[in-house]
């Protein structure tokens, strides 16, 4: 089963994609977490995709493409997987189905979050993640037991350096121009659910149950 978490930065795709992979059993594959290992390694696409992050601009489909097709072929993505950040142009969604295809599977549902603009910058300037397990946090929402501190590792927290007020303003401009069609291009093809990504994280995660229920 491969599903599809769409929507504009600060949404909570990952918070989701979190708990679904954990009910589910699936791997969750998040583009962007790809890319902070990479950079975090040191390695030669973590130099390139870093240049693009900072900006909040996309990194080239090409360079996106052949990291995630390499993900999805690793052994635990055997199965299926939740994918959050990925795709975020009409060709990375082509190229999806083109990697997908060769193993006779296809994009099973694409779950579309929203929310008003205050929301998401409310959601992305109270964000804290874990350095150490990636764990995510809201300040006011989500907070961790200890100030600073991971619940779950205990690792320290931290606030991503593209979640600056510029930087926010910029991701969100860039998701209107190149992401947003795909919410058409995938509802075209009757694979798509719009949930209400305002609710609370229980609230959300019962409208993404429902969904994925209805196609089960
Ligand atoms: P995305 O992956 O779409 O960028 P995240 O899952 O990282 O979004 O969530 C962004 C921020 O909003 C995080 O701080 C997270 O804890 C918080 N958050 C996520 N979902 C909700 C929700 N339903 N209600 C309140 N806060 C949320
Ligand atoms: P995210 O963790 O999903 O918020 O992504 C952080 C940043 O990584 C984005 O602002 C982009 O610069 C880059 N990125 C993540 N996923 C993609 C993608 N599918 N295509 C292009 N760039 C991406």
């Amino acid at each position: 089963m491969f599903i599809v978490l769409l929507g504009p930065p600060g949404v909570g795709k990952g918070t989701q994609a979190e708990l679904l992979s954990q009910e589910l059993g699936l791997p969750h594959v998040s583009s962007g977490e790809l890319f902070r290992e990479a950079i975090k390694a040191g390695t030669a696409l973590g130099r390139k995709a870093q240049r693009y992050i900072d900006q909040g601009k996309l990194v080239p489909d090409k360079v996106t493409i052949a990291m995630v097709a390499e993900r999805l072929n690793q052994p635990d993505c055997a199965g299926g997987a939740i994918l959050d950040g990925f795709p975020r142009t009409i060709g990375q969604a082509k190229a999806l189905d083109k990697v997908l295809a060769q193993r006779n599977a296809s994009v099973d549902l694409v779950v579309y979050m929203n929310g008003s603009m205050e929301m998401l910058l409310q959601r992305l300037g109270g964000r804290w993640t874990c350095r150490n397990c990636q764990a995510v946090y809201h300040i006011l929402h989500n907070p961790p037991r200890e100030p600073g501190k991971c619940d779950l590792c205990g690792g320290e927290l931290y606030q991503r350096e593209d979640d600056t007020a510029e930087t926010q303003r910029k991701r969100i401009e860039v998701y209107l121009e190149q992401t947003a069609p795909l919410v058409e291009h995938y509802r075209q093809r009757g694979l798509l659910v719009e949930i209400n990504g305002e609710l609370d994280i229980p609230g959300v995660y019962a409208q993404l149950r429902a969904a994925l229920d209805r196609i089960r």
